[in-house]
């Protein structure tokens, strides 16, 4: 596995990849690696010859008070983690590269960027996209890998791809978990062991959510109430949002039908952990 830093060695080492019409799988990640993660890497190998990660905490996508500084790095465990999955390039640029002095340029999408995570964390999208277009442009995929896990990104990128005409196709993978059902996060790591143990309510709240659309019951309000005082009974779970939505178009509707994205976002002490299940209603 090459280890690049720099966008005109990422170029150069990339070229060759075009005219030996070599597909190129890309993974963009902020790092602190766990098994979602490489679960993106084997699906970008499976589909291509080459497999691209990134990793770059995008001071960007952060808020003024958020954990831009704290976020987990640990760049030697995650190159070995990386190059164990298969990676064949470990695309590590710093800030200046990635914004050098005179940077002036942003991506922002509309509509969809407005609620959800991008309701509670301003300018978070407009971070998102900016980077993510940047990196398409540098590492010219054909495919990028994103996990279910942040769900609104993946329709948010997906969005913004179609509307700039980006060739680059979107593959949404799903959301791994623990044994015990947490979604696995880099931020994990912040939780003391009762928060933790509390965060498993997201998990067990959305299944039986889920369950309950399965089996019928498709009045959003319903739905929504359930999920509201479930995930309440918790006393250290404290709710940013919980929402249930069209899966692609992120709209809202009072009667389940189609694709359903169940989202929530809640804080536990200072960690905001996000999950979702998508229920199919007939
Ligand atoms: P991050 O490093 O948190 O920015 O995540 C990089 C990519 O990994 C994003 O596309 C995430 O959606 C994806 N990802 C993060 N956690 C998981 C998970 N538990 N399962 C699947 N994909 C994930």
């Amino acid at each position: 596995m090459k280890i690049i830093e720099s966008i005109s060695e990422l170029k150069a080492e990339t070229r060759p990849f075009k005219k030996e019409c070599k597909t190129v799988g890309f993974v963009p990640t902020m790092g602190y690696l766990h098994e979602g993660h490489i679960s993106l890497v084997k699906s970008s190998r499976q589909d291509n010859d080459i497999t691209i990660m990134s990793i770059f905490v995008n001071p960007m996508q952060f808020g003024p008070n958020e954990d831009f500084e704290k976020y987990p790095r640990d760049i030697q465990t995650d190159a070995k983690k990386a190059e164990e999955a298969g990676v064949d390039i470990l695309f590590i640029p710093g800030v200046n590269e990635m914004y050098p002095d005179g940077y002036n340029t942003y991506v922002e999408v509309s509509g969809i960027t407005e609620k959800l995570c991008g309701k509670s964390r301003p300018g978070h999208f407009k971070g998102v996209c900016t980077v993510v277009l940047k990196l398409f442009n540098i590492v010219e995929p054909d495919r990028a890998y994103f996990g279910q896990k942040d769900a609104q990104q993946a329709a948010v990128i997906r969005r913004m791809v179609k509307d700039l005409n980006s060739t680059v196709q979107i593959i949404t993978c799903p959301i791994v978990r623990e044994s015990d059902g947490l979604a696995m996060s880099s931020r994990n790591v912040y939780l003391s062991k009762e928060e933790r143990e509390a965060a498993l309510i997201l998990s067990r709240s959305l299944n039986e959510a889920a369950d309950m659309a399965s089996k019928g019951e498709v009045r959003r309000d319903r739905l929504m109430d359930y999920l509201i005082d479930r995930i309440s009974s918790e006393k250290l779970a404290d709710i940013d949002y919980v929402e249930i939505l069209d899966a692609e178009t992120l709209e809202l509707k009072e009667t389940l039908k189609g694709r359903m994205l169940f989202a929530v976002a809640v804080r536990f002490g200072k960690t905001r952990l996000i999950d979702n299940v998508i229920v199919e209603v007939r």
